[in-house]
């Protein structure tokens, strides 16, 4: 068997992965990623895409922690597709370089006073009629609509963004290959026993999204445990030429429904909904889902038509470090163990987050680029399709 010794190894080419490969490769470690499936294959391509600047958390009129830790993200990326940030993402598709939030007529009052609160300056902007999106300009939108300081990213373009500079540094392996081989709790090597390889590294970090709970269980370690938030999304595939990017509110704290519109191969656009829809909709069969989600379009924006539509849902869980009582994570997370980091991003928009957390974890353990460029006898690893390729 081969031994191959690297500085970093990187499990999982989800977002988290993905944007820390190219982080720590600019600051000159050998780092490689391994990748089981497809990259953004688990949640990061089937995820809306939105950057938040964390305003849907303030929904309940107080500015959260999860608001506060968040705030910066849209700034941070937006200089990325620029090609002046972090990491070159000029390469990358914006789909909206504004998220929307609206209201039925009710809760205008509401929504005025809370949207003029000076904590919320700079995040949300009010918007005139004609500069409304098409679907809000309609005569018989009553509610008011404003502008959030957030992006909606063709996350597909961002994962090839994100792979094409490292590409011969990213890898596939097969799941059932991979064996963790542990001494005294820590990483001693990963091997693949087809590929007749053995490869060490400094440090292994696990950003395998879902993946990582089975890693962490085959190295024997117990903490951190991972929590699942599942998901009941609907997908429809339309010939109306009407994106939509916004949230819907209601009394809650959480958007009735959040629908990000996405271009298909054949010029045709997805419609993905979201938000409360999704996450009560679990126990729903999938007719039932569809059925929920036909008639809550039907109340919310009735004056719409969408052409040619076709229905389809997708389960898909996201995947967080443990919280009490299946409460969302306020922010990115990563955490040491022995000699390995354990990386949630908890949203794709707080992946540079979490490599800062990963950069600064190496930094106070003094772990430096020593090794050397040595080839990997592995495949390049795939790019994940979009949902609305592949379930049509
Ligand atoms: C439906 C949905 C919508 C969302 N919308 C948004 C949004 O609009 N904005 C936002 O900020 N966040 C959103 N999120 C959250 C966001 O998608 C996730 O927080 C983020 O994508 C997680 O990225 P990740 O890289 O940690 O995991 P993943 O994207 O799941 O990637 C993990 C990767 O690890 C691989 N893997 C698994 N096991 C192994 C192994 N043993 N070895 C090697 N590789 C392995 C998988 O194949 C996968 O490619 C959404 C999530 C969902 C589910």
């Amino acid at each position: 068997m081969q031994t191959i010794h690297t500085d970093l190894i990187i499990l999982g080419g989800g977002i988290a992965g993905l944007w820390l490969l190219n982080r720590l490769r600019q600051q000159g470690y050998h780092a490689i990623l391994l990748e089981t499936g497809e990259l953004g294959g688990g949640q990061s391509i089937r995820s809306q895409g939105i950057i938040h600047g964390g305003t849907k958390y303030a929904l309940n009129g107080a500015l959260t922690q999860a608001a506060n830790a968040i705030a910066d993200m849209p700034d941070r990326w937006r200089d990325c597709l620029q090609g002046n940030g972090e990491i070159d993402l000029s390469s990358a598709d914006i789909l909206s370089d504004a998220h929307y939030l609206w209201s039925k007529g009710s809760l205008a009052s509401k929504m005025t006073a809370f949207f003029a609160s000076k904590a919320l300056k700079g995040r949300v902007d009010d918007i005139s009629v004609t500069d409304r999106p098409e679907v809000f300009q309609h005569k018989q939108f009553r509610g008011s609509l404003y502008k959030l300081n957030e992006l909606v990213l063709n996350v597909p373009s961002v994962v090839h963004a994100l792979t094409t500079p490292h590409a011969e540094h990213i890898f596939k392996i097969s799941k059932d290959d991979l064996q963790i081989i542990h001494n005294n709790g820590e990483i001693a090597a990963l091997e693949l026993p087809e590929q007749q390889l053995r490869l060490t590294a400094q440090r292994y970090i696990l950003t395998a999204g879902e993946g990582s709970e089975k890693l962490l269980q085959d190295w024997q370690v117990s903490q951190p445990e991972m929590q699942r938030r599942p998901l009941h999304m609907v997908i429809v595939r339309h010939s109306a030429d009407l994106p939509v990017f916004a949230h819907c509110i209601s009394a809650g704290s959480k958007p009735l429904v959040t629908i990000t519109s996405h271009p298909t191969d054949n010029g045709e656009q997805a419609w993905y909904l979201g938000g409360d829809l999704a996450e009560t909709g679990v126990q729903r069969s999938e007719e039932e889902q569809i059925s929920a989600a036909q008639k809550l379009l039907q109340e919310l924006l009735p004056w719409v038509e969408l052409p040619n539509a076709r229905w389809a849902t997708l389960r898909i869980n996201r995947a967080e470090p443990r919280q009490s009582a299946l409460t969302r994570p306020d922010s990115a997370f990563a955490q040491p163990v022995a000699n390995g980091i354990i990386g949630w991003p908890t949203k794709l928009a707080l992946a540079p987050d979490m490599s800062d957390q990963v950069l600064n974890l190496l930094q106070m353990q003094g772990i430096e680029p020593a090794a050397a460029n040595t080839p990997i006898p592995l495949p390049g690893a795939p790019i994940a399709e979009p949902v609305w390729e592949t379930l049509f």
